[in-house]
């Protein structure tokens, strides 16, 4: 059985990596040595928690820290004006990344505050169903546990199919006319699977569902075009795949069914006052932020879109998944090591566990030696650690610099 397993990670990497090195496709070669040079973290650990907070660029650092200057030196708002370009450039790198429109992207500080603030946008009724599936989110799933017990809407959790992704099939068979919303994670925060949101997608679109996805993990890792997903709400953060500043994030709004949603909380940047008994909200998706923001961050989330465009999406994401796979396959043997992740393509966050050791000493251990790697705790996606039995793993999440 571990014989098999092996052998067939084994064949997934060398397929992979042959696949990369030989196949005729128009990606970019994939120059490691410049990723390195300009990765400044490269030369202090070996950052295997990139699914935690990637190791960010020199371009993203220079940038952050020269508008802080900046505003030490000029003033918070003069620095501001002085930075408006690049400040309004994050709304077109987002809409370059992920096939929008400037004015459907909200930028905010994390990816859960993009998810909340679509989601507490939905008016539920009782007896609305919300569609989820086994991986989702801690934090996803505590705003569906609290609307639905303030609403009277239902959370249902669609099964996971053979490979462990959500099956298609059943999502299918659960619709009716009762389904208000389809929110699902695309790559969970504990483990390699891929979540078939494109698939998903077509059901929503085809039964009119408003359908919101957490591109927390896959953004930055994987082309992510939220006209092939198919979805109308995508929330996403900077720090991980993507390489940005911490505390950064966004919020993709469909343009059409923006009319639908009412902002959990307005403010004089997302609304303007008329009068003493009137205010009207900002056209587009900037009704979702506030007035204030971190500036440096926010310049440097659209510094890091535009690093990680330069270097093409498609050659980045073959890198990682053939970084990933390599990882597997070589863990895989190892005594007493069980390689946890799931789902038909797997994507660069690897989860095992160690026989007699808890994933606590495996992190510990690793971190001696400047090897920094994560524990991902049942709480996180207690749905799917429960199901598989898990009380936690040890999360080695690799980059395209790794
Ligand atoms: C990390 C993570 C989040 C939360 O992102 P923040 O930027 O910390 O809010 C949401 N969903 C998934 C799947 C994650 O892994």
């Amino acid at each position: 059985m571990r014989e098999e397993r092996t052998r067939q990670l084994m064949e997934a990497a060398s397929g992979i990596y042959e696949e990369s090195e030989t196949e005729n496709t128009p990606t970019m070669p994939f120059d490691l040595e410049r990723a390195r040079r300009e990765t400044p973290g490269c030369e202090q650990v070996l950052h295997f928690n990139n699914a935690g907070s990637a190791l960010t660029t020199r371009p993203v650092l220079d940038a952050v820290i020269a508008h802080l200057q900046l505003e030490a030196q000029i003033g918070g708002y003069e620095a501001a004006d002085q930075a408006r370009a690049a400040v309004d450039r994050v709304y077109d790198a987002v809409a370059e990344l992920i096939d929008c429109s400037p004015d459907e992207v909200a930028i905010v500080e994390s990816a859960t505050r993009a998810w909340d603030l679509a989601f507490y946008s939905i008016s539920f009724q009782p007896g609305d169903r919300i569609l989820t599936a086994m991986a989702e989110y801690a934090s996803n799933y505590i705003a569906f546990l609290q609307v639905a017990k303030k609403t009277g809407a239902v959370v249902e959790v669609i099964p996971n199919d053979a490979a462990g992704q959500i099956s298609i099939d059943a999502l299918q068979n659960a619709i009716d006319e009762r389904v208000k919303l389809i929110a699902i994670t695309h790559v969970p925060t504990n483990g390699g699977l891929v979540n078939p949101v494109a698939e998903v997608g077509k059901i929503a679109r085809q039964h009119g569902i408003l359908y919101l996805v957490d591109a927390c993990q896959s953004i930055g890792q994987m082309p992510i075009d939220v006209e092939q997903i198919g979805c109308d709400l995508l929330s996403a953060t900077g720090r991980k795949y993507l390489r940005g500043p911490r505390g950064t994030g966004f919020l993709y709004v469909r343009n059409t069914v923006l009319e639908q949603l009412e902002p959990p909380f307005l403010d004089m940047h997302s609304a303007t006052w008329l009068a003493r008994d009137r205010y009207e909200i900002q056209p587009g998706a900037r009704r979702f932020e506030t007035f204030e923001a971190n500036y440096a961050a926010k310049i440097g989330l659209g510094v890091a879109i535009d690093y990680a465009l330069q270097w093409d999406m498609v050659t980045l994401w073959r890198r990682i998944k053939t970084l990933a796979y390599r990882l597997r396959a070589r863990l895989s043997p190892l005594p007493g090591v069980i390689v946890r992740d799931r789902g038909v393509t797997q994507c660069g966050i690897v989860t095992f566990t160690v026989e007699d050791k808890s994933p606590q000493e495996i992190k510990s251990a690793l971190s001696q030696q400047q090897i920094n790697v994560t524990v991902t705790p049942r709480v996180a996606t207690l749905l799917d650690m429960d199901a598989r039995g898990l009380e936690s793993a040890v999360r080695a999440s690799v980059h395209y610099y790794n």
